[in-house]
């Protein structure tokens, strides 16, 4: 009765494809480990399209990562101090974007970090207490006001000897979304790519689901979960001071910076944020983390499709609060 009613092509599409697999793949990459899970119609389609996805991460990190002479973010940091560099339109505009979360959170948001990174020891290091010199001229190479784009000329100058940009807390975010869009573009409809926890970013859904399950883990305990998120179309980031620490005298010195102190972040433990996209929740988590709770929230009511998960310590005071947050939280986290 059905086949009646139907003009002949529909009856060939009645016909369905064998559903879509789910498929898997790690590999190490920008210092931690890519994961991507996506959803093809057989192992061979998802090979293809692995390569794919980590060659874009490897291309990505070839440009800017600090840990490589030879990528275009150190040829910038060699020489933007003595003349203007012209650079790649998709350099130019992570910087730049990178630049307007230093505006819009007052300096919090710093990718000229760099050298405060080094004073810390956590360039090539698990960080260490710099002397008095060290940090007072770590702090006199920092601040974003002294990078100067001219997106006419499509060029980056420092107007400070010995800048160093750092895009540690973007560049991860973007790779995600670069490959999300790749896969897309190869008309992928369901992945999930993440970077060693701390950002994620979900293709559509997996088939039936509402959303692909991410994980917030306990700040104290990352064995347990403070909250599950479904994402779909959608970004999440999560910065933590256990990510990279140091302690020294009973005190503990985590890798995000408050570029206004040249010190790092005091009495925040882990702060997550869902965006639209993972540059943006990843700039996001690392800004709440240095902006604290109230100019986080104010930062997060400017930008729609946010919300975001704070801890703040010290552990034995430690309280969870939700800027929007859209998920059940776990009671007495540890
Ligand atoms: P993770 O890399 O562990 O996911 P984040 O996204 O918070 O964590 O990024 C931390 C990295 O960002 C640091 O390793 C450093 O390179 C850089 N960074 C540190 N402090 C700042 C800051 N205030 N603004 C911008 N970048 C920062
Ligand atoms: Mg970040």
């Amino acid at each position: 009765m059905l086949a009646g009613l139907l003009p002949a092509w529909a009856a060939v599409s009645l016909v369905w494809a064998a559903p879509d697999s789910l498929y898997y793949e790690a590999r190490p990459a920008m210092g931690t480990t890519v994961e991507v899970y996506l959803y093809a119609a057989g192992a061979g389609r998802a090979e293809a399209l692995f390569e794919a996805a980590f060659d874009e991460v490897e291309r990505i990190e070839a440009a800017f990562s600090t840990y490589r002479p030879t990528s275009e973010l150190s040829r910038i940091n060699t020489y933007a101090d003595a003349t203007p560099v012209t650079t790649d339109p998709e350099v130019f505009a992570l910087i730049d974007h990178a630049l307007a979360y230093s505006r819009s959170t007052d300096g919090a948001f710093d990718i000229t970090v760099g050298r405060l990174m080094k004073a810390w020891g956590f360039f090539r290091g698990q960080g260490r207490y710099p002397s008095r010199e060290e940090l007072l001229e770590a702090r006199k190479k920092t601040g974003w006001a002294y990078v100067t784009l001219d997106s006419t000329a499509r060029t980056v100058r420092f107007g400070k000897m010995g800048l160093q940009l750092d895009v540690g807390a973007i560049g991860k975010g973007y790779a995600i979304d670069q490959v999300a869009r790749l896969l897309r573009a190869q008309g992928v409809e369901a992945a999930l790519i993440g970077t060693g926890q701390s950002s994620y970013y979900a293709v559509g859904a997996p088939p039936g689901e509402a959303g692909w399950p991410v994980r917030v883990p306990a700040p104290f305990d990352h064995a347990q979960t403070l909250s599950t998120v479904y994402l779909r179309d959608a970004a999440l980031s999560t910065s933590g001071n256990y990510e990279k620490f140091f302690e020294l005298e009973g005190k503990q010195y985590c890798h995000i910076m408050d570029p206004r102190t040249g010190r790092p972040v005091e009495g925040m433990v882990q702060v997550t944020v869902i965006a639209p996209n993972a540059a943006d929740s990843d700039a996001l988590a690392t800004s709440v983390f240095v902006l604290g709770i109230d100019a986080g929230a104010t930062l997060l009511d400017e930008q729609a499709g946010t919300a975001a998960l704070l801890v703040t310590g010290p552990k034995a005071q430690a309280r969870v609060v939700s800027l929007g947050w859209p998920e059940e939280i776990a009671e007495g986290i540890q």
